[in-house]
């Protein structure tokens, strides 16, 4: 008999080509009239886009997020909301500007609308990681999650092929560890294994035809259950490992899980034999972690740490960082698998 707790986070969500469309319609329905737009520097120009829809209830643009969400970039968009009267947030991007929104609605309590552009799944969490120092630290509060996401497939059809294919994984590594989760539930279980063999699925689609609706449709809606996945239940190895890799040696982020998930998957698989059989099962191979490797490396991605600038010595130091902050796993943390884990991940060899 399987024990739990379950509890949706309320988030209203609409799914569809074109969607961006009810945009105003949102903003008003929020009760909104002067909302700041977030967004990239390479992603100004969408910002720009939304802002005309909006016409008067765009206070500004802020096109000033980037990755890991520092607060030095919160304090500047901090002072814009308060120079601009701004009442409400409209984020377009991938994780990176859903992170600065929820950095701001932390600190403020504005409502926040999100539209993704990746499959990172930030908007779906209640989950916020702000990078003060150098030191990347991560809070869970219902102040952060989005009032309501707008998923337009249209803004995901430019999503270059190598940023869609890790962003892809980076998804499934949601779905992946949800399935295993020490406060798994049946809903939870469902949407993961489901969202699992979608999205690896939608993957090659998307590169053979990175324009193709159907494919990137399936690939979106994949990335909102992963979310849902994510902002759900705790994560486990491979999320930990990401965020000390990602933090310890400033790695890329989807490309990060991308080269870590076959391993960490690999590292657990023993503990976990009813998660693998779902992941399996999704794949359609009795080698779920082998199958991921190629599913990725296959469509182009960089399996090896090294090749992200990660230096060779910063395997010990990855290693004393996994080990000294104790965490729950499925399986236990042995010094030994994990240096091997790191090992290959490092050199990008296939688990
Ligand atoms: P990102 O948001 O940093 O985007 C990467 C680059 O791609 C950016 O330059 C962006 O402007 C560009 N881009 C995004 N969508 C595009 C599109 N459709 N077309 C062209 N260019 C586009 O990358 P990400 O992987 O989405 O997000 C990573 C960040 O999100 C990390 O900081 C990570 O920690 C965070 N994150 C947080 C959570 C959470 O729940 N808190 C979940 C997942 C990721």
């Amino acid at each position: 008999m399987q024990s739990f707790v379950y509890a949706a986070n309320p988030v209203r969500v609409i799914f569809g080509s074109g969607t961006l469309a009810g945009l105003p319609d949102e903003v008003e329905r929020l009760g909104l009239s002067r909302v700041l737009i977030l967004a990239t520097p390479q992603q100004a120009q969408s910002a720009q886009d939304l802002a005309s829809r909006l016409g008067a209830r765009a206070a500004g643009v802020f096109a000033g997020a980037v990755m890991h969400t520092p607060v030095d970039v919160t304090e500047a968009a901090l002072k814009v909301v308060s120079e601009l009267g701004v009442d409400g947030l409209v984020a377009v991007g991938g994780g990176s500007t859903t992170g600065l929104a929820k950095a701001i609605a932390l600190r403020t309590d504005l409502p926040q609308i999100v539209v993704p552009t990746t499959y990172a799944g930030s908007e779906m969490t209640p989950i916020l990681g702000e990078t003060r120092d150098g030191r990347k630290v991560t809070q869970s509060s219902p102040k952060v999650l989005p009032e309501v996401v707008i998923y337009d497939v249209d803004l995901t059809l430019g999503l270059p092929v190598a940023l869609s294919v890790t962003s892809g994984i980076n998804a499934i590594a949601h779905a992946v560890e949800a399935l295993y989760a020490k406060d798994a539930n049946p809903v939870v279980t469902l949407m993961a294994e489901e969202a699992i063999g979608v999205m690896a699925r939608a993957l090659p689609g998307i590169a053979a035809d990175p324009h193709g609706r159907q494919a990137r449709s399936d690939a979106l809606s994949a990335a909102w259950l992963c979310g849902l996945c994510l902002g759900s239940v705790g994560m486990s190895l491979h999320h930990k490992l990401c965020h000390t890799l990602g933090g310890a040696f400033n790695l890329p982020h989807a490309e990060t899980h991308t080269a870590v998930l076959p391993h960490a998957l690999a590292y657990n698989a023993a503990g976990v034999p009813a998660a693998m059989a779902r992941i399996e099962r999704a794949l359609g191979t009795a080698d779920a972690a082998g199958a991921l490797f190629d599913l990725a490396s296959g469509l182009g991605a960089t399996m090896a740490l090294r090749e992200f600038g990660m230096p060779r010595d910063g395997i010990d130091l990855a290693l004393e960082l996994a080990m000294s902050n104790p965490y729950w796993n499925p399986r236990a943390l042995d010094r030994d698998g994990l240096r091997a884990l790191l090992v290959h991940a490092f050199e990008g060899r296939r688990p």
